[in-house]
């Protein structure tokens, strides 16, 4: 990707990610949350062996979209809970917590 083909978002330190605004109607919470384990299974195998990185990519997303719609589900304000997300990663100084090397 070019750097004029990358999409940023205007908040300093963070991507932007967008994820379809599904129609889960007739769609049971079990049913999505079933949903979300098989793609984080998928998530994994994708990187079995000599994993393909469009494969991974591919899966990732998938499962994004499978929690995203779970969380919908459930009545969480995705949106908000985005920024209590960003928020808490902030505080640590924008690094990972406890995987420090
Ligand atoms: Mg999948």
């Amino acid at each position: 990707m070019t750097e004029s083909q990358a999409s940023y978002s205007i908040i300093p330190n963070t991507i932007m990610i967008e994820l379809a605004d599904m129609d889960l109607s007739g769609v049971s919470i079990q049913t999505q949350a079933a949903k979300v384990a098989e793609e984080w299974g998928e998530f994994l195998a994708a990187q079995a062996k000599k994993p393909a990185l469009d494969h991974v990519a591919e899966e990732a997303f998938d499962l994004m979209q499978a929690l995203a719609g779970y969380l919908d589900m459930l009545g969480v304000d995705i949106e908000a809970a985005n920024g209590k997300h960003l928020a808490k990663v902030w505080e640590r100084g924008n690094k990972p917590r406890g995987r420090e090397r």
